[in-house]
């Protein structure tokens, strides 16, 4: 563990810790009026108990897009010393400004991070996320520095290059985000390169959904161990938690974030083991506190006993899908992973896939899944795979087999869904 006391404090230790972040958090936010308004009234001292906390209203992503730029900031511009931003592909991007202590911070947690991947001090960790806005390079470098680790900062793309560099400087740990080890097994293949002379040893993917069977794909391939990192921009980015080697659910460090699992629609807990939208908020960030956010991350709550590893913060379940990337298609409710799931048990077909939604001139809707596949694939695997679809997700998509790499490949996260209803 990277800090062994802090990782397993007793539960009533870590929920004392929680109810002391969550006084510090509220009253640090209320000195900008924008959240004093929000919170309508209430005061640090009124938190005297989880149950208290979660009177409070809920902040959604439209109230962190309306502030932008930094209303709901909660320190003076002379304090920030670094922006993130997330995407902004609709609306206004989310602004969050870190101070000297939110940096420190991000490389507390991702130093912990690294430590429950088995990754120390004498790891050569190559990062394959891009370093910007996005969270994903500068989060898995500063975890980098703090576990005193040689860093290699690639960032995204060039993967050619990536799979020299990844060689001959001995790599062996591999951090990006969870498609990108297929652009390096299709490069491998187009250039013949010998996969064998990696060093590899593990993998610290996230950034987006994976199934089970995509993780084993990858594993498989390229011989060494995942581990499923989660984060967000407004919590800092990447380092909210992992899975550790006994991969029973992913650990939230809870001495800084403090998550629920509500109902999606109408707001409700759910109880341990159900799944639902999980809400984070934050216990120790000063730049852009949450308090209760809406993350449209779907998970549940798997275990809050300490972990075979040691560790005893709370355990959720690997995201399953984000409430505004569920397909309702004709009445029925799936998600991207689980079409992946069912791709990727046909041999020859896979991994890339898209699903494309539109109406036909008719008006009705239609749905086509575009897969790419060997051509003896049409004959012996596309019956197996509209029967699978038929069965497990109650789908009958049109169906168009490509050949390998046909598909778009995106720079960044994947785009597995094109809805152009
Ligand atoms: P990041 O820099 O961490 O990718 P973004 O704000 O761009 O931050 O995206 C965050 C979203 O990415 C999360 O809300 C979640 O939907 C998804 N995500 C991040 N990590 C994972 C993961 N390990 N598994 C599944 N989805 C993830
Ligand atoms: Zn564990």
């Amino acid at each position: 563990m990277s800090e062994p006391r802090a990782e397993s404090l007793p539960r009533e230790e870590l929920e004392r810790q929680t109810l002391q972040g969550m006084r510090r958090t509220l009253g640090h936010a209320l000195a900008n009026p924008a959240w004093k308004r929000r919170l309508a009234g209430a005061e640090p001292g009124d938190i005297r108990s989880v149950a208290d906390w979660l009177r409070l209203p809920f902040l959604t992503k439209d109230d962190l897009r309306d502030a932008y730029p930094f209303d709901l900031a909660c320190v003076e511009r002379e304090r920030v010393l670094r922006i993130h931003m997330s995407s902004g592909t609709t609306g206004n991007p989310v602004v969050v400004p870190y101070t000297r202590a939110d940096l420190d911070q991000w490389a507390t947690v991702m130093a912990r991070c690294y430590a429950a991947a088995g990754v120390g001090a004498g790891d050569i960790i190559q990062i394959t996320a891009s370093f910007g806005l996005f969270t994903g390079g500068f989060g898995f470098h500063y975890g980098a520095e703090r576990i005193g680790a040689m860093v290699i900062p690639l960032g995204a793309g060039r993967t050619s290059l990536q799979l020299q560099i990844m060689r001959d400087l001995r790599a062996t740990v591999l951090a990006g985000i969870s498609t990108y080890p297929l652009r390096v097994l299709e490069v491998a293949r187009e250039e013949q390169f010998d996969l064998a002379s990696l060093s590899l040893r593990v993998a610290m993917l996230g950034a987006e959904t994976w199934s089970d069977d995509l993780r084993q794909l990858i594993e498989d391939e390229l011989h060494l161990t995942t581990f499923d990192i989660f984060g967000m921009t407004e919590t800092g980015g990447p380092g909210l938690g992992i899975d550790c080697q006994a991969r029973e659910g992913i650990h939230v460090w809870e001495d800084h974030y403090f998550c629920e699992v509500v109902d999606p629609l109408t707001g409700a807990p759910r109880p341990d083991g159900e799944e639902g939208e999980l809400v984070v908020s934050t216990l120790s960030r000063e730049g852009l506190p949450l308090i209760r956010y809406r993350t449209h991350d779907l998970t549940r709550v798997l275990s809050r006993r300490p972990c075979a590893c040691g560790r005893t913060h709370l355990r959720l379940d690997r995201i399953r899908g984000r409430t505004d990337d569920m397909i309702i298609f004709r009445g029925v409710n799936f998600f991207p992973r689980q079409i992946e799931s069912l791709v990727l048990k046909q041999p020859g077909a896979g991994p890339e896939y898209q699903i494309v939604l539109d109406r036909t001139p008719g008006g009705s809707d239609r749905l086509v899944l575009l897969i790419e596949a060997r051509e003896s694939f049409a004959e012996s695997g596309l019956p197996r795979l509209r029967r699978d679809l038929k069965e497990l997700l109650n789908l009958s998509p049109e169906i168009t087999v490509l050949e390998e790499g046909k598909l778009p490949r995106a720079a960044g996260k994947s785009q597995r869904v094109v809805d152009r209803r």
